[in-house]
């Protein structure tokens, strides 16, 4: 009876989107850090910490229409999730 639970991750799911034009960063995306170390790095496999001097950078600049956006604001819940509890059939 001391069988360890699994682990319950993603249970919240998320999607990276650009506030701004809902662009998905896809895995070749690259930030780079300047005018810091100028690092190339994938902003999102890191929060956003540059893995050059480690800063973190509080904004992320998208990729396809350049504008600046609060990095947290590009974690978002998909819309209809929030439902599916509400939806759960009953027994
Ligand atoms: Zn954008
Ligand atoms: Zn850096």
């Amino acid at each position: 009876m001391s069988t360890p639970p699994a682990h319950h991750t993603g249970e919240k799911r998320q999607i990276i989107a650009c506030p701004e034009c809902d662009y998905r960063p896809t895995p070749l995306d690259r930030w780079s850090c300047l005018p810091r170390c100028g690092t190339s790095f994938h902003t999102f496999w890191t929060r956003g910490t540059c893995p050059g001097c480690g800063l973190q950078w509080p904004w992320t600049q998208c990729p396809a229409c350049q504008k600046r956006s609060p990095h947290e604001r590009w974690y978002r819940v998909p819309e209809g999730s929030e439902q599916d509890e509400a939806l759960s059939v009953q027994t």
